[in-house]
């Protein structure tokens, strides 16, 4: 077992062998993550007067976060920015105009079961709708997911999709989260991908190497390594305080295993919303193997409204970065318009 104090000073050739945690393996971290505000508040001796309103938005979206997460967090703090990323308020509950449920017309962009096709060149499959952590600012924390199981007929359904429109040169897998699949479905769906020719990238969006950094898997690693598709990682972190030694050693073997790695950050009121905190993030994703790519502007989601940050004051933290990191730490600023086939770059 690496202790975590070794793993900081090892180097990345050294790390090669998968540790577990105290929290055990992945599944069982996952099916143990906290689903009661109560539970979360007395673990982080917080204020019982934040249980009202976090019942009350749990109506609407329940609160999930794993052990692995919460450790990260400072007791004492409500006001700690993986807290603030997690915890149902009592904002969620307000009806604000411009926010709705589904802010990125998806629905109006899928073709078939499990499939959104809204980019050119790529398009998302829909792999589950689970998720480690239910994060407040989701875009998709209204998204019928359970009419777009991919069963068995609407899995060779989008497989045929994916095999008629030779444009289609990269399926990015999403959800949900699409490592909390078992290792055995994300080998079975990426081999059906391998057999379509013009098919030529897997990428992957998930957020469960940051929260669980366990997921990453031996299986996991031997799997990506044996791929005829070039694998993308798009991770998703918000925050320094996310990226632990854990999260490192996870980084550094899938891209020993040669996955690309990127990060996909929001920008978060009262969670990154300073040029400190971005600067952070990104020397933190840097010397885990990870570079920054996109900073998205929030998606008019109803419920996290009160995590939008106006354009001009992302503009004026961005152009902040760009003054004082090299270019390849700066993430893209970006917004996504539905209809349009690629996001669209603010800065
Ligand atoms: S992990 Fe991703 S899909 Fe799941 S709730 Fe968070 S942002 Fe949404």
């Amino acid at each position: 077992m690496i202790t975590r104090s070794e793993l900081s000073v090892q180097s990345r050739a050294q790390i090669s062998t998968q540790t577990i945690s105290d929290f055990g393996c992945w599944q069982t971290q996952l099916a143990g993550a906290i689903t009661s505000p109560e539970q979360l508040l007395a673990m982080l001796q917080l204020s019982p007067g934040l249980l009202s309103p976090a019942l009350k938005a749990c109506q609407e979206f329940p609160l999930r976060v794993p052990h692995a997460y919460i450790q990260r967090m400072v007791p004492g703090n409500p006001d700690d920015p993986l807290l603030r990323q997690v915890l149902p308020v009592g904002e969620e509950c307000q009806h604000i105009e411009g926010y709705g449920l589904d802010p990125l017309a998806e629905q109006s962009q899928n073709p078939t079961d499990g499939v959104i096709h809204k980019y050119h060149g790529r398009l998302l499959l829909i792999v589950g709708g689970a998720c480690a952590v239910n994060c407040r600012f989701c875009f998709r924390r209204h998204f019928p997911y359970q009419d777009n199981r991919l069963d068995r007929d609407s899995w060779h359904n989008a497989i045929e999709y994916i095999r008629s429109d030779t444009s289609i040169k990269e399926v990015i897998l999403s959800g949900g989260d699409p490592l909390a699949n078992n290792d055995r479905r994300l080998a079975n769906i990426a081999a059906e991908l391998n057999a379509i020719d013009h098919v030529a990238t897997l990428r992957i969006h998930t957020r469960l190497p940051v929260v669980i950094p366990d997921r990453v898997t031996d299986e996991l690693i031997n799997w990506f390594a044996r791929q005829r598709l070039q694998p993308v990682m798009v991770i998703h972190a918000n925050h320094a305080n996310e990226i632990d030694d854990r999260v490192r050693e996870a980084m550094f073997r899938l891209k020993q295993a040669g996955v690309t790695l990127l990060n996909q950050a929001v920008l978060l009121k009262g969670v990154n919303d300073s040029a400190s905190a971005l600067i952070q993030l990104g020397e933190a994703l840097f010397k885990a193997g990870v570079l920054p790519y996109y900073l998205h502007l929030l998606d008019p989601v109803h419920g996290a409204a009160h995590f939008d940050v106006p354009d001009v004051t992302a503009t004026r933290l961005i152009q902040e970065v760009m003054a004082h990191c090299p270019g390849y730490l700066v993430p893209r600023l970006v917004r996504e318009i539905p209809g349009r086939p690629g996001k669209t770059w603010i800065l």
